[in-house]
């Protein structure tokens, strides 16, 4: 413990190792946590990543315990805020969508609930549904922080139920204020989860990876990308939906697809400026510079960009149709991309945020019909940011 007590008054990194169920989790937590009271200003949150829900709810049980412990030792109530964060599918109240099975059906539906332009329409026309947790969340559940205490998911989805507010909003906007969070590795090292939910993260905090020797998987899963020829065929099915939507909307609202053009210009920062529940997941690796440059002019009509994608998509098929297996690096690869299809590595590094605009744009409401695209896009931006 001193050892570790050192490591918080150095800010550097330590490694615990200790045997199974010798107390690893609550010797931490007790040391954070008086740290934390000593230090009030220098260190202002923990930030505790685990892998899996019981694990994360394990973690909270034994804060809870030790909080508990503190507060009957001194006889009074600490401003302590404890939360645990897991995915809508975890956390969701809606009685439609929270019978959902998997994850991103949850989260495909709850975007065609929550989206802003599908509440415009609600606006407009109240038999277009919406999500009553999120309106009255948006509405009331923001003005005041939690009360202190320590929440676990149930906790939360108890709260949610009692107040008419979503947990899932509720919990990730008390992130910010809370002194702990329990999540997920990948909120903290996915990018495309973690530019969503950690980004405004104080700085001021102590991060504990448990079981951290999962860390180098969690970090090669959350940037790779598997793409099989199925995949490729649901893509192409995307591409017809999206030309044909681009199409009626040409018809109707061109408006709508010169104000997109007119953002893109402005750079990805101004064109992604989306409320909280428009952004399903964030680009896998866009530095912020990036962002703030304007979107190359190859993909900025829609009907450009559509077409740029059909020809990565024809490229991929042609390399899928290999007999044997190939082991290729980076820049092979996108020397092959250049003189086949002409597609050079710069507009290849907005695709992801690209697609997002545009699925934005026109007002796709359930993104889960185009994870194939997205993953095409995610592909496109991680292997351009390569340089050997
Ligand atoms: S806003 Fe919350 S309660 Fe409503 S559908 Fe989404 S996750 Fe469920």
């Amino acid at each position: 413990m001193l050892e570790l007590k050192r490591t918080l008054d150095a800010k550097g990194h330590g490694v615990l190792e200790m045997p199974s169920g010798t107390g690893k989790t609550v010797s931490l937590l007790a040391l954070i946590v008086a740290y934390q009271r000593a230090h009030p200003v220098e260190l202002t949150k923990l930030i505790y990543c685990s892998r899996t829900v019981p694990e994360i709810e394990k973690v909270i049980e034994e804060l809870r315990k030790l909080l508990d412990s503190i507060e009957r030792h001194e006889g009074k109530k600490l401003p302590f805020l404890a939360l645990a964060l897991s995915s809508r599918r975890n956390l969701c109240v809606h009685p439609e969508v929270s019978p959902l099975r998997f994850g991103k059906e949850v989260d495909g539906k709850c975007h065609s609930l929550t989206a802003s332009y599908v509440r415009a329409r609600h606006q407009q026309d109240p038999s277009v549904p919406n999500c009553r947790f999120y309106e009255e969340f948006d509405a009331n559940g923001r003005q005041l922080p939690l009360p202190g205490g320590v929440y676990n998911l149930d906790d939360l989805k108890a709260l949610g139920r009692q107040k008419g507010w979503c947990p899932y909003f509720l919990a990730r906007h008390s992130l910010q204020h809370a002194n702990a969070v329990v999540y997920s590795y990948h909120y903290l090292l996915d990018p495309k989860i973690a530019n969503l939910v950690s980004k405004e993260m104080a700085r001021k905090a102590v991060v504990v990876f448990d079981e951290a020797h999962n860390i180098d998987n969690v970090c090669i899963d959350s940037m790779s990308v598997n793409i099989t020829r199925r995949t490729l065929d649901r893509c192409q099915g995307n591409l017809e939906t999206l030309q044909k939507t681009i199409h009626r909307i040409k018809e109707t609202d061109e408006q709508r697809l010169h104000e997109e053009y007119r953002r893109l210009v402005e750079g990805l920062r101004e064109a992604g400026a989306a409320r909280e529940t428009d952004a399903h997941l964030a680009n896998p690796v866009l530095p912020d510079a990036i962002l703030q440059e304007a979107v190359p002019g190859s993909i900025r009509t829609a009907e450009h960009f559509v077409g740029f994608l059909r020809r990565l998509l024809e490229f991929l098929k042609w390399r899928l149709r290999v007999q044997h297996a190939v082991q290729e690096s980076p820049a092979a690869f996108l020397g092959g991309l250049a003189q086949r299809v002409c597609i050079p590595p710069k507009p290849l590094r907005f695709c992801a945020e690209r697609l997002r605009s545009l699925l934005h744009t026109l007002e796709i409401s359930d993104l889960t019909d185009f994870s194939p695209l997205t993953l095409l896009a995610n592909f496109a931006t991680l292997v351009s940011t390569y340089t050997k």
